[in-house]
Parts: C-alpha cells; sequence; structure tokens
C-alpha cells in the first residue's frame, strides 16, 4: 500500500499511508495528514494551533469484497481566526458522514442496478446508511425542480397505502416529469405548489385536471391567466362509475331472477370498450341480451359509447353543438344516475370544450401512478415519506423507476 494508491484506488487526496490491518475479512487502512495542510473546517484558514485528536472510521471502496475502513485520528484544532475548538476539514468525505466520497459515488454508481438491501449486504453497511446516500443523491438532482418553463400541466391525486392516504402530483406535460408531490389530496395538498410557481415566474397556459371543485377553485385563484382543461380520462371514469350504480340498482330492485343473473354477468362488460369485448367468450352477444331486456341500462350504455366521440368533433362550435344534444337525451332518459351526471357536465361545459384549445389531459399521469404501484411493490422501506416523494420526482429517469 502506498500514498499514490490511497489516492488513485480510494479517493484520499493530500493523507499519508501509515499502516494496515487486516480483520474479520476486512481491511483498515491507517492514513494521517500533515500538520501543514490541517484548516479550519469552518473558515478555512491554516491559523491553528494542535488540540488533541479524535480517532474516526470511515467505510472505504471495497477491494473486492473485502469491505475497507480508513482510520484517522482526526486533529483537533483551535482556529485563531474563529476563536474555536473544532476538527480539521476533511477533504475526502462530507462532514458528519462516516463514509468517504468515494465510498458514496461507488454506491450510486452500483445502485443503477442493485437494490438497497443488495448494495447493504455487499459493502457490509447498513440499510439505512445506503438509503440515505441515496437520498441525499436524489435531493440534490431532483428534490427542488425548476418550474420556469412550465406551460402545460396536469394535476391529479393518487392512492398510497391502501386507499387511505394520499398524495397530489403536478406533471410537467411538455418533459412528462413529476414536478410536485403533495402530501394529501384536495386544495392544501397544493399550496406549496402554488407558492414556488409564483417563485419561479412561470407562465402557465393550460392545466388538466378532473371535474372536482377543489382543484378547479384553486388552479382558478392562483393561475388566473390559465386554461383549465376539465379531461376525458376522468369524465369517461365517472360515466363508467354512473353506469355501474346503476347497474347495481337495478340488480337490487329487479324481482326476476333470470334478469338478476343476466345482470350480474355483465358487470365488466358495461366498461369495456366495444372492441375489446372477446368474441371467443361471447361477450358481444352477452352484453347485447342483457341491453335488450333492460331498456334503461340499454339507453345508458349507449349514451356512454356515444359520449366518446365528444372528443372526435372537427371544432369546438361542432363540440359544443354536440355536447348540449347529448345533455339533453341523457336529462330526458329520466334515469337519475346520467340525470345528475349531466347536471355535472353542464356545469363544466367551457372547461370540456377547452380541450379544443389545448388537447391535454391527466391520462399520462395515469403512466405515473403505475410506475408508483412498481415502486411500492420494490419498496421495503418506504415509511420515509421524504424518501418515497424523492424518488417519484425520478421517476422520468427509468432506472430509479425499475429498482428499489
Ligand atoms: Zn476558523
Amino acid at each position: 500500500m502506498s500514498t499514490s494508491l490511497l489516492y488513485h484506488c480510494f479517493g484520499i487526496r493530500g493523507y499519508r499511508y501509515v499502516s494496515q490491518q487486516h480483520r474479520q475479512g476486512g481491511v483498515a487502512i491507517t492514513i494521517d495528514q500533515d500538520r501543514r495542510s490541517w484548516r479550519c473546517s469552518a473558515c478555512g484558514s491554516r491559523d491553528v494551533r494542535p488540540k488533541g485528536r479524535r480517532p474516526r472510521e470511515f467505510h472505504g471502496v471495497p477491494i473486492g469484497t473485502r469491505p475497507v475502513t480508513i482510520r484517522f485520528a482526526v486533529p483537533r484544532i483551535k482556529c485563531l481566526k474563529c476563536g474555536k475548538i473544532r476538527q480539521v476539514k476533511i477533504a475526502f468525505a462530507a462532514p458528519k458522514q462516516r463514509y468517504t466520497n468515494a465510498f458514496r459515488d461507488y454506491v450510486l454508481s452500483l445502485s443503477q442496478c442493485m437494490t438497497i438491501l443488495d448494495l447493504s449486504l455487499h459493502l457490509d453497511v447498513s440499510w439505512a446508511t445506503i438509503k440515505e446516500i441515496l437520498k441525499e443523491d436524489l435531493n440534490r438532482r431532483v428534490g427542488k425542480p425548476k418550474l420556469g418553463k412550465l406551460r402545460r400541466i396536469a394535476i391529479d391525486e393518487i392512492a398510497v397505502r391502501k386507499g387511505h392516504h394520499y398524495l397530489t402530483l403536478v406533471l410537467d406535460l411538455e418533459s412528462q416529469r413529476v414536478v410536485f408531490v403533495g402530501d394529501g389530496k384536495g386544495a392544501d395538498a397544493l399550496k406549496p405548489f402554488w407558492k414556488r410557481l409564483r417563485r419561479s415566474r412561470a407562465k402557465i397556459e393550460a392545466v388538466a385536471m378532473d371535474m372536482s371543485w377543489a382543484y378547479i377553485l384553486a388552479a382558478t385563484e392562483n393561475l388566473p391567466q390559465a386554461t383549465i382543461v376539465c379531461d376525458r380520462f376522468h369524465v369517461v371514469k365517472l360515466l363508467n362509475d354512473k353506469l355501474s350504480d346503476l347497474r347495481r340498482e337495478l340488480y337490487r330492485t329487479t324481482k326476476d331472477g333470470l334478469e338478476k343473473d343476466v345482470l350480474k354477468g355483465i358487470r365488466w362488460l358495461l366498461l369495456k370498450r366495444p372492441e375489446n369485448l372477446n368474441e371467443d367468450r361471447n361477450e358481444h352477444q352477452r352484453l347485447e341480451e342483457a341491453l335488450k331486456v333492460n331498456k334503461p341500462l340499454a339507453l345508458a350504455y349507449y349514451l356512454k359509447e356515444q359520449l366518446g366521440e365528444f372528443w372526435e368533433q372537427d371544432d369546438s362550435e361542432q363540440a359544443e353543438a354536440f355536447l348540449l344534444d347529448w345533455i339533453a337525451m341523457a336529462e330526458a332518459s329520466g334515469i337519475a344516475v346520467l340525470k345528475s351526471f349531466a347536471k355535472t357536465l353542464r356545469q363544466h361545459a367551457l372547461r370540456l370544450l377547452a380541450w379544443y384549445d389545448y388537447p391535454i389531459s391527466t391520462g399520462p399521469l395515469e403512466g405515473t401512478n403505475n410506475k408508483i404501484k412498481t415502486l411500492k411493490r420494490q419498496a421495503y422501506g418506504y415509511r420515509d415519506d421524504e424518501f418515497f416523494r424523492l424518488k417519484i420526482l425520478a421517476l422520468h429517469e427509468t432506472r430509479y423507476a425499475l429498482l428499489g
């Protein structure tokens, strides 16, 4: 071992190699530092007087499978400039860290193909240490996304941890990056985002979101210039929910045993797009028979299929005429769930039509949501909310999406 090896292999420069010990399958390397290069860790002054030593150990880059410990009796000094007693500045490790910078970089490069658990076993350090290294790196790289260039965004909430805990996400629709992760849902969850957005002076043109008033009011208040687009994804989802409610209600009220069976059997078929119905399983025929015996359900189903055409009109004028027709038909249907849905559409007509100016949706957030589910499945330690938040902000780096 030599001082030169210390530098080239362990990233420790400006220190002297003293000795090495072999213990418990690992290697401990003792180093020292010339008095002439001592510096105050606070002000950098050389004008320092020795005040004893404090022995410390650092995880170093391993040699093959052998863990390496760097031992350094860190000089304590009195800085004549600050007038305080402290340890000297350490060049090869971050303040208060128990690993060298080279070790940290080694962990970061391996983390692209190894999980935290793999790394902790391979390097013989705690799970928490590896996680802290990754967390600090994430925080530095993605912790505070720049918002200044945001133009089109999507806002939506996702359920984490079995539906009780929510996060509100903001996605940059141009770069497909998550730029904000808010705790909870509703207007409060977005407050820190508006604050950061104001500071960034971003000029948001359009925001895609669902038809909930909480987000609409918050966006109207904080982005008075932006166009709000209530997106297709949520409209279709809401109508599907209404259709399910209707089927359930019909099932409950019908006395006819045969009709009950038919209604039960088509539960999922109602929500499928017609082109996705499976011919081998006779799904088309089964659905048609069910609709034949049940007028309200048939009407609701055809209206649902028709609504999709709202987003396929030539322009916003045609779309408006289409929407008003559709609303009139739904209101005339006499079916309560459709009437309430029609009322919702009427309230949001302008925001639905806004799609013709800004064809955006929260759809891309669904992809993000799926990646987050993968994260959760692999996550043995996302009880650390801040770490989980950082992992979400880093989702655009696919590798991080795939690994814990
Ligand atoms: Zn000082």
